[in-house]
């Protein structure tokens, strides 16, 4: 095996993982419509196409900085975000000025730290871009929370959103294993075992000790499901749902948006971690009425 073959096969996985990202998240977000409320009842998909979001848009650059550096390049992933920030993708409006101003040559350390009066946000946004990277760093998952925890700073520095990033990295190198993805308790005893002590943390341990219940609308009630728009109210739940079904996007899918809250965030978050395993790939069909990403996504290391 040549270095350059493993390094083919993390871009491989990387990808995989963002065009699950991509469905969870344009297919998710149908469901913010309310016309079509009975199809996700009735589990029936809406009329393509669907356009994805902030989550893929940002997942994108995390995927062309990999390819480009081999790792994450801070200066590089905040230059990418602000450079490709299209304002109608649906971002929140504090990362809309901070992104505007990182354009007109804004310094993203002071940008970042400065945001919610100097705590941070503890937003999703690092979290829902993230899973590629993990599934890039499937042979080596604390380099994964190593680089999702650098990945996170450059537009969420609190506590909560780094580690919600570090936990999706790390459930989707995990789920990558070449062996075949682990068990819904491997996985997230896994996870646990990665993050530090927090919120996302507790919420994660919690998860874990629900992963016997049949119905996520009472774990999404205990979980949260991302109506508070924040980490720890959104990670654990798309990684409850993600770890139950690994290897069935479209189970993953459905039980993630059943419930409702960030639907095209959670959705993104638990599509990106089931794809970065080529079992859990999305289904053809699903694929063909996503929007296509960007045309300036890698299509191979270093391109
Ligand atoms: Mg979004």
């Amino acid at each position: 095996m040549t270095a350059d073959s493993s390094l083919d096969r993390r871009f491989d996985r990387a990808l995989a993982s963002l065009r699950g990202l991509a469905v969870g998240d344009a297919l998710g977000s149908q469901f913010f419509v309310p016309a079509n409320y009975p199809l996700l009842k009735r589990r029936d998909l809406p009329a393509g196409p669907w356009q994805w979001t902030d989550d893929t848009e940002m997942a994108c650059s995390v995927l062309a900085v990999l390819a480009r550096h081999e790792r994450i390049d801070q200066d590089a992933l905040a230059h990418s975000f602000a450079e490709h920030h299209d304002f109608d993708r649906g971002y929140g409006p504090a990362v809309n000025r901070m992104l505007r101003l990182i354009r007109e040559g804004g310094d993203w350390r002071e940008l970042a730290a400065a945001l919610f009066k100097g705590q941070g946000s503890w937003g999703n946004g690092a979290a829902m871009r993230v899973a590629p990277l993990g599934a890039w760093y499937a042979d080596d998952p604390e380099q994964a929370t190593h680089q999702a925890e650098i990945s996170a700073y450059t537009t969420h520095q609190h506590r909560e959103a780094v580690v919600g990033a570090m936990a999706v990295a790390a459930a989707a190198a995990l789920a990558a294993n070449p062996a075949g993805p682990p068990t819904p308790t491997d996985l997230l005893d896994g996870v646990v075992a990665l993050v530090p002590r927090s919120a996302v943390g507790a919420g994660l341990r919690r998860a874990r000790d629900m992963l016997d219940y049949g119905d996520a609308a009472t774990v999404a009630a205990v979980l949260g499901s991302g109506r508070r728009t924040s980490a720890h109210d959104t990670v654990p739940f798309a990684l409850w749902s993600a770890a139950r079904a690994l290897g069935d996007f479209e189970q993953v899918f459905w039980t993630t948006a059943q419930v409702g809250g960030d639907v095209d965030t959670t959705c993104a978050i638990a599509g990106g971690v089931v794809a970065a395993h080529a079992a859990g790939a999305p289904p053809a069909a699903w694929l063909e009425q996503t929007e296509e990403l960007p045309d300036w996504v890698p299509t191979a290391v270093r391109s």
